[in-house]
């Protein structure tokens, strides 16, 4: 399945088309409840194919298990698909480009909640510039493809592995995002986990 979520090829980004390995898909169910937004592949995840499987995908799977949930759980994916060399930041015209992408796969999960990991992507989603640790564990109704998404801000991963300070803001933004999932009414989808 997948067929709407998953992309088997785009050749949108000239430049990232000739530097990927491979274009990194979102993973996770198909109608998890909470979905995490990053911003592109890094370098193992241009290895495997799966996003945040390195660092960063380290301590949000630790912070993931702290909340008794497990990474099979939710969705993640990222803005863009295919790593940006040396890892800089999409360019405004890669994200633009990716957006379909990112649209079509909000829109296939609907998922309760929405948590964008950095800068970028809550930039990017919230269509103004956002001091994420400012702003972190702000909730927010966005119109995303024609429909008004719940986004909560939260720092990028990576963030607390340079600044200790911000494991408690990343820790807490995550775990007022699966209280807005669990309180969400008596179907919540994470509840049964
Ligand atoms: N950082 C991101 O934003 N996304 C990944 O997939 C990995 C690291």
């Amino acid at each position: 399945m997948t067929d709407e979520i998953d992309v088997s090829d785009c050749r949108r980004c000239e430049k990232l088309c000739a530097s990927r390995s491979r274009i990194v898909n979102g993973v996770g169910p198909t109608d998890a409840a909470l979905c995490f937004v990053g911003e592109a592949p890094g370098e193992r995840e241009d290895d495997t194919g799966e996003p945040f499987v390195g660092r960063s995908g380290e301590v949000l799977d630790g912070a993931l298990r702290d909340l008794g949930l497990a990474r099979g759980d939710v969705r993640i994916t990222n803005c863009a698909r295919c790593r940006p060399p040396d890892n800089r930041d999409p360019t405004a015209e890669e994200l633009t480009n990716c957006r379909p992408h990112l649209e079509g796969e909000i829109d296939a999960v609907d998922p309760d909640v929405i948590v964008t990991l950095g800068k970028v992507p809550s930039e990017h989603l919230l269509g103004r510039s956002v001091p994420v640790t400012a702003e972190a564990g702000s909730v927010h109704d966005v119109r995303i493809a024609g429909a008004t998404r719940r986004v909560l801000v939260c720092v990028h991963p990576a963030a607390t592995l340079y600044d200790p300070s911000q494991r408690e803001t990343f820790a807490s933004a995550l775990e007022s995002a699966v209280e807005l999932v669990d309180g969400g009414g008596d179907q919540s989808r994470l509840g049964e986990f």
